[in-house]
């Protein structure tokens, strides 16, 4: 305890010591701002703050064992809570209409002859699929949109699988289509982001061949503007484009300049090119955004802004180790001392960067998705309180 406090007034002097530095140094125009200037008073209240929460998260984490994934089990486990007096035929009919409704019966796959998005419906259909020989017969309904479904204080209720969901929610999280194929197509990657394995180890090898020192020291965002979440980082980048190349680009619902905040859309830029910054952000979307995993693998310190919306391997995740947590309202103000806060502290930064592209390289595998998904089906089969059979209309689903 003694030994991490003499750490954290070391790191406390050392920041307030280099803040000082590239102020001087760099004759950086921001400096020259009284508000945000490095000695002001209110620059170094928040430094230390920041400096308390990094050495406080590191006082309590513990990294999880992921041995039959286990860094993501309690996921489950906390999805499954509300079920636990055991999820009856009534339940899964009255929700039926939320989703595309699958069985497995004598490990064959089968399932409604309608799916919303049928590449979203391949994309999980490949896991199902490889899994089979290892599933008991079951039913469950598969909600492929991205918004979820089971609010908890209105609506209906019952078992309904959804990629991203917030507390409000009562949806099982399973790991979205896009880990395999589905996933947003953008210029440069027409047939969608998908292919989690291919992503992975084209990005692993970047995050391991670049160096620290190699890496541009500015924030970096691309993407559209699917969350006004967003808009801050953005203003503060046409505002600063030396501390933040943060640009919207066009989606599909792109209709003017309007839709990118009064400016023409930029190009889209790949996730390898990303990796050059050592700043990262990452937004939500609609609900949670895909780019989370990409950008933490190209080993830079990835700011995660909000924390509402998750995945099923977000809750592994964990502020101040993995990434720098951001205010879901933060401002202009609270973004450019955050990014200062990292570039004057770039030890802290350094180690953060690792810890996040060692989390997911060590624990994101395609084996961990197979077996997040293996635990979760056989957990809430577990809970049925009858034995599905095959309905008659259904499509068989093969390879
Ligand atoms: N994307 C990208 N380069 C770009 C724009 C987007 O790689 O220039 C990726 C982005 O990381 C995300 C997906 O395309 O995984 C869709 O991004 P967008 O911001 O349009 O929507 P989101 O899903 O984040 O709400």
């Amino acid at each position: 305890m003694k030994c991490n406090f003499l750490k954290f007034m070391f790191l406390i002097n050392l920041s307030i010591i280099r803040g000082s530095d590239v102020c001087l140094k760099n004759g950086n125009s921001n400096c020259s701002d009284p508000k945000v200037s490095k000695y002001s008073k209110e620059v170094n209240t928040k430094y230390l703050k920041y400096l308390k929460d990094f050495t406080t998260a590191k006082e309590s984490y513990t990294p999880c064992d992921n041995t039959k994934c286990g860094c993501y089990s309690s996921e489950v486990a906390n999805d499954l809570k509300v079920f636990n007096k055991g999820i009856s035929k009534q339940m899964v009919d009255n929700i039926k209409n939320k989703g595309t409704k699958y069985q497995i019966i004598n490990h064959r796959l089968y399932r409604d002859k309608n799916c919303m998005f049928p590449a979203r419906c391949d994309g999980i259909e490949h896991f199902l699929l490889k899994l089979l020989p290892k599933l008991p017969d079951t039913e469950f309904i598969i909600n492929t949109r991205d918004w979820p479904q089971i609010h908890k204080n209105y609506g209906l209720f019952g078992p309904v699988f959804s990629f991203s969901k917030t507390k409000d929610y009562h949806d099982i999280m399973y790991p979205a289509w896009a880990f395999w194929e589905g996933g947003p197509a953008i210029s440069l990657y027409p047939k969608g982001i998908g292919r989690w394995d291919a992503h992975r180890n084209r990005l692993g090898k970047i995050g391991n061949n670049t160096a620290w020192s190699d890496k541009i020291s500015k924030g970096f965002f691309r993407g559209s503007r699917t969350s006004s979440e967003r808009d801050p980082l953005v203003l503060l980048s046409r505002e600063k484009p030396n501390l933040v190349d943060a640009q919207y680009t066009k989606n599909q619902a792109w209709k003017s300049d309007a839709d990118t905040l009064h400016q023409p859309p930029a190009s889209e830029v790949s996730f390898e090119e990303h990796c050059k910054y050592k700043y990262l952000f990452n937004f939500r979307g609609v609900a949670a955004s895909f780019r989370f995993k990409h950008i933490l693998l190209c080993k830079s310190v990835v700011f995660h802004v909000g924390n509402e919306w998750l995945e099923f391997f977000y809750p592994a995740l964990k502020p101040w180790i993995h990434y720098v947590p951001v205010e879901a309202n933060a401002n202009k103000e609270n973004l450019e001392q955050l990014l200062k806060f990292v570039m004057d502290n770039d030890d802290v930064a350094k180690e953060i960067a690792h810890s996040g592209f060692n989390m997911i390289w060590n624990n994101l595998k395609m084996v961990d998705v197979f077996c997040y998904w293996r635990k979760l089906l056989k957990k809430y089969t577990a809970l049925l309180t009858y034995k599905p059979e095959l309905d008659e209309n259904f499509i068989e689903i093969k390879n």
